[in-house]
């Protein structure tokens, strides 16, 4: 139904392996300073490649590494041991998408799936195929006794309990 879910994964372009979307970055949402550490172990990896959380964090903790040791050259075994613990904190918020999503309540869930399909073409279509029925079935009232005859206002109050659902105009 929803495009997230259609596509729900992608190859991580420096470890070549196949990741749900949530641990998957962007190349060009990778910040500065990582950047050339990267391109220069993958000359190939440009702005449309994607990276996994694992890969990254790999690489911002060598960045790390590599500013440490040009501000207090070679690393003493404590600065080393703060470069290993920032490469494990980093692999523990590794999954802050999914945190995220786990703590969604049922409110939230529902909030999207209405504002995902309210504002899908699939609804559109079918709501304006929903109201030609409706008025065409009205007004063959020389047919049929009309439920709701012109001007609609049986559809009318339908249509206005609707208006809340409109996806927010941004
Ligand atoms: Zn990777």
């Amino acid at each position: 139904m929803s495009k997230r879910q259609n596509v729900s994964g992608g190859t991580c372009q420096i470890c070549h392996q196949t990741r749900p979307l949530n641990q998957l970055l962007p190349a060009r949402l990778v910040r500065g300073g990582v950047l050339p550490l990267i391109k220069k172990q993958h000359p190939d990896w440009d702005e449309h490649s994607l990276i996994c959380f694992t890969c990254l964090n790999r690489y911002r903790a060598d960045y790390v590494q590599q500013l440490m040791e040009k501000d207090l050259g070679e690393l003493d075994e404590l600065e080393q041991e703060v470069v290993k613990s920032l490469q494990d904190n980093a692999l523990l918020s590794e999954n802050i998408n999914e945190e995220y999503e786990q703590q969604l309540t049922f409110g939230d869930r529902v909030a999207d799936m209405v504002a995902e399909f309210g504002g899908s073409w699939k609804f559109i279509i079918w709501f304006a195929i929903f109201i030609l029925a409706w008025i065409s079935l009205n007004i063959s009232f020389l047919l049929w006794q009309p439920f709701d005859p012109y001007p609609f206002i049986l559809l009318n109050l339908i249509l206005s309990t609707l208006l809340p659902f409109r996806p927010p105009s941004s």
